[in-house]
């Protein structure tokens, strides 16, 4: 009973990460976007902070101390082993593209400004896959509605095919 409302707490939590990273990305200058995020690196640096910022938390066991994960910013619990990336647990976990690309796809949705916002425009931007991008925006989309923006909710609903 009670993990089950831990769990429940824990996947809130989660869902609001979610939103205040993609919030993030969305309401950025595009200058900015682009000084910032220049390549991989940058991108999992700044997830690297964003997950880990206030301190490391170990996902499975909560413990807070930690080594290298072996790969660059990822982390191990050196309690339970359990290594965790920067990306687990974020709209970019899983990702089987640039990440560099996905922080775009992500930037370009943002409900504050015109984009290209359709899956064949992003492609041929990106040099990815059509459906790619489609998978992708459609997973990001889903997040903003989940998340609650509901202003645009409405507008963005429609668009999900
Ligand atoms: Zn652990």
């Amino acid at each position: 009973m009670i993990r089950r409302y831990i769990n429940t707490i824990k996947s809130k939590l989660g869902a609001f990460k979610i939103f205040i990273l993609e919030h993030y990305l969305q309401s950025l200058p595009t200058v900015e976007f682009q000084t910032r995020f220049t390549d991989e690196r940058s991108c999992l640096a700044h997830l690297e902070n964003f997950k880990w910022g206030n301190g490391y938390n170990c996902s499975r066991c909560g413990n807070t101390n930690y080594c290298s994960g072996g790969r660059e910013f990822s982390r191990q619990c050196i309690k339970c082993h359990h290594i965790d990336s920067p990306t687990s647990g974020t709209l970019f976990h899983d990702v089987r593209f640039p990440l560099l690309k996905a922080f775009y796809i992500v930037f370009d949705l943002s409900p504050y400004r015109e984009g290209i916002k359709t899956s064949t425009g992003l492609s041929l931007k990106l040099g990815l896959r059509q459906k790619t991008c489609w998978l992708f925006m459609r997973k990001v989309k889903r997040e903003m509605i989940k998340n609650g923006m509901s202003r645009y909710s409405s507008k963005m609903r429609g668009k999900i095919p």
